[in-house]
């Protein structure tokens, strides 16, 4: 065995689908090739949206897969003091700040017709004797890493960010631009911790290596290389896998209704099936 670590890690939103397979394949095949190990992390952050039973439906699927995961699952929802710890500390050195702003008010700071949710969005703390008055009236509020307050922290280090990138060609390094995304959130009120927060947390924590992750996620690795920095914690060997798209051409997902595994296996499918449709796709 290699001293390679790497980690499956779904949300459980929903049950898994052929999409959630093909990364799952991506990571565990990596994780085989080098003779290294694969870690499990539910990532439930979002209570609002995360359910136990599809935490069990996942980890039934997986199983069906013959895809085994070394150690126990780590499930983020038992970890919300950690993630506070960090907040704290970034708190401490000024790195974040409490942001009141609603999200109309968000998107007419944006251009026309951007997603207050998604865009980036530059902000500014409010003064202290306001910031008072506004948590004495218990108005809700994000914290955002401040983007301003990360590069004085960081100085030159801050236009040095990079990642590297395993590709069948070789390593390559990959500058990181996480200004392309504002003072992000990591966390607000019905959620105590955004995804970038705990995901660099938990990678860092679980001594993960390599990172095997879709496509659709490389951008907002600078926002996680920004992290790393910020908190002195490694940065990972990273890889992207191409998204298996339906038959329009977008990307499968739980909420547009995409079958899920759990129906192919009803149908008597075989993992060998479901591999095969993940390839032939
Ligand atoms: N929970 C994320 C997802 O399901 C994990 C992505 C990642 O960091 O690899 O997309």
């Amino acid at each position: 065995m290699t001293g390679l670590v790497t980690r499956f890690a779904p949300s459980p939103t929903g049950h898994l689908h052929l999409g959630h397979a093909a990364s799952a394949f991506q990571v565990w095949d990596g994780a085989r090739a080098a003779g290294g190990k694969v870690l499990l992390r539910i990532e439930d952050i979002d209570q609002t949206r995360c359910r136990p039973e599809y935490e069990a439906s996942i980890l039934s699927d997986l199983e069906w897969l013959g895809l085994d995961w070394s150690g126990p699952v780590r499930r983020q929802s038992e970890h919300f003091d950690a993630y506070a710890h960090i907040l704290e500390a970034l708190r401490a050195r000024g790195l974040i700040y409490r942001c009141f702003k609603t999200r109309r008010e968000i998107a007419a700071a944006l251009p026309a017709g951007a997603d207050p949710d998604d865009a980036p969005y530059i902000g500014k703390p409010v003064p202290p004797t306001e910031e008072s008055a506004r948590l004495d009236r218990g108005h809700p509020f994000a914290w955002r890493l401040s983007l301003c307050a990360a590069r004085s922290a960081l100085g030159p280090r801050y236009k040095a960010l990079a990642f590297n990138e395993e590709t069948p060609k070789g390593v390559r390094t990959v500058p990181a631009n996480p200004g392309a995304f504002g003072d992000v959130v990591l966390a607000r009120k019905d959620t105590p911790a955004s995804y970038h927060l705990a995901c660099c947390h938990d990678d860092a924590l679980q001594g993960i290596t390599h990172v095997i992750r879709g496509e659709d996620i490389r951008e907002m690795t600078s926002v996680h290389v920004l992290l790393q920095a910020l908190m002195d914690w490694p940065t990972p060997l990273y890889r992207f896998h191409p998204l298996l798209l339906g038959p329009d051409g977008k990307k499968l997902s739980k909420r547009a209704g995409d079958k899920g595994l759990r129906a192919y296996r009803e149908e008597g499918m075989t993992p060998g099936d479901i591999r095969a449709m993940t390839t032939a796709a």
